[in-house]
């Protein structure tokens, strides 16, 4: 059995060296494999080494344990996978953002500890998403529509890699997809900024340029797996070919049904959930995993 083991860590803290990568290969070929060559997909970053001989599950806890807490993350791939996949479909908040937009709006109307709350127990899954959203919004209370462009002028930041992971898998031929709990006027913005061909999301309803509501049916985490599988048919292609990435409850299923399936620093329960797990590096490592090397990434 041959298996891919591919080691990433944050491109500003470049940390796998030489004598890591042969450390893990002596510990594999210890346990009876035959590792290969080391294959760097971008130096001190990113690197691929194929290994026969050992089921992942045995090779897995042993390279962790050679890892122990530095900062680089360990993604196993299966034999003959087709790494490079047509569909990204992507969270938007905490995942091709750094922040929640919800909350950031919330600081406008003063309620940002109390709206956070909820947020981070609806994204760890404990509590129903539609009517956490509903809740969170009535919170807010007759807020003035022109805060959406302030929020998003003053507190929108992109995730470092944001922008090579769509532009690299777009210039690859995929599609590319922002599906969100979140809002339109948020997500509509964020995707052109970025380079997404489409994307999903709710909308806010105003009335006399006041928050009145938001629009049904809410879009939440069957929504975002019903995206997949409809994106999937439109392509013609299995969900197989798919990679979705995300760090909420929200985004399970679809994490769950996608070939590779990112929780992105991520709430435990996606975490323990994934397929693949990044929790040190950014975006561009979800490149990595497709066996891109940083100077085929493209920035648009
Ligand atoms: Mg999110």
């Amino acid at each position: 059995m041959q298996i891919l083991l591919t080691l990433i860590c944050n491109p500003a803290h470049p940390v796998i060296d030489a004598g890591l990568i042969d450390a893990v290969r002596d510990r594999l070929e210890d346990l009876g494999a035959i590792a290969g060559a080391p294959e760097w997909l971008a130096p001190g970053v990113a690197c691929d080494l194929g290994c026969a001989g050992i089921p992942p599950e045995m090779a897995e806890p042993a390279v962790r344990a050679l890892i122990g807490e530095a900062p680089i993350d360990l993604v196993i791939h299966g034999e003959k996978e087709e790494r490079q996949r047509k569909l990204l479909i992507a969270d938007m908040d905490s995942t091709i953002i750094t922040v929640e937009c919800l909350d950031e709006i919330a600081d406008f109307a003063g309620r940002k500890n109390e709206v956070a709350a909820i947020t981070e127990q609806a994204m760890r899954g404990e509590l129903e998403f539609e009517a956490a959203l509903r809740a969170r919004i009535d919170m807010l209370g007759p807020l003035p529509e022109a805060i959406l462009a302030t929020a998003y002028a003053e507190r929108v930041k992109l995730m470092p890699g944001a922008r090579e992971l769509v532009q690299t898998m777009r210039a690859n031929g995929a599609q590319c997809v922002l599906v969100s709990g979140g809002f339109t006027y948020f997500t509509e913005r964020v995707a052109s900024e970025v380079g997404f061909h489409e994307t999903f999301a709710n909308r806010l309803l105003f009335e006399q340029g006041r928050l009145k509501g938001v629009k049904d049916p809410i879009l939440g985490r069957e929504a975002k797996l019903a995206t997949l599988r409809r994106q999937c048919e439109t392509l013609q292609i299995t969900p197989d070919e798919a990679l979705a990435v995300g760090d909420g409850a929200n985004d399970l299923a679809m994490i769950e049904v996608a070939g590779m399936g990112v929780a992105y620093h991520a709430k435990p329960v996606v975490a323990a959930a994934a397929r693949a797990q990044i929790n040190h590096a950014d975006l561009t490592a979800l490149l990595y995993l497709q066996g891109y090397r940083s100077s085929a990434f493209h920035t648009g």
